[in-house]
């Protein structure tokens, strides 16, 4: 059978609130805000989710999660991204690699990116060397740089033997 290797692309953005959780890349940041959205809004287990999905042509996580069912409301986005691993691996698809990028102006996500790729790489069952995480501010400009806001990009390849 003939190797078959696609690519995906997902971004996401969720507000910053003061006194709010900050999950990100599926670890807890210490922080004064956290981000606001229907799940535990992790912008970047949500773009992962996003790129995957696309990559396989399977629609986005609104799609298959929608923030008006309840039953994922505050739900740890880790369930969300294992779900979408299952059902790419339902049509026979692997990951090959992710890159993702973080748009966030404090606090600096050095530090926790080691933790963050770990966590992942659990909870997707490839190898840590496959998952590229990188982080930037945006130099204070734009709604990231006006620290009212987190986004992120990802791409992926998947592939089916
Ligand atoms: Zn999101």
């Amino acid at each position: 059978m003939k190797l078959k290797i696609r690519t995906g692309f997902g971004y996401d953005v969720h507000q910053l609130q003061e006194g709010l959780d900050f999950w990100l890349g599926g670890i807890k940041i210490p922080h004064t805000h956290g981000a606001l959205g229907h799940s535990d809004a992790d912008v970047l287990v949500h773009v992962i989710c996003d790129a995957l999905l696309g990559a396989a042509n399977m629609r986005d996580i609104g799609f298959h999660f929608s923030d008006k069912d309840p039953q994922y409301k505050g739900i740890d986005s880790k369930i969300l991204l294992k779900e979408v691993i299952h059902l790419l691996a339902l049509e026979g698809y692997e990951i090959g690699n992710i890159d993702s990028t973080i748009c966030l102006q404090e606090p600096k996500v050095n530090p926790h990116i080691p933790a963050m790729k770990s966590c992942l790489a659990q909870v997707m069952g490839i190898p840590e060397q496959d998952i590229s995480i990188k982080a930037t501010t945006t130099e204070h400009l734009g709604f990231v740089g006006k620290k009212e806001g987190v986004a992120a990009f990802a791409t992926v390849l998947i592939i089916k033997q």
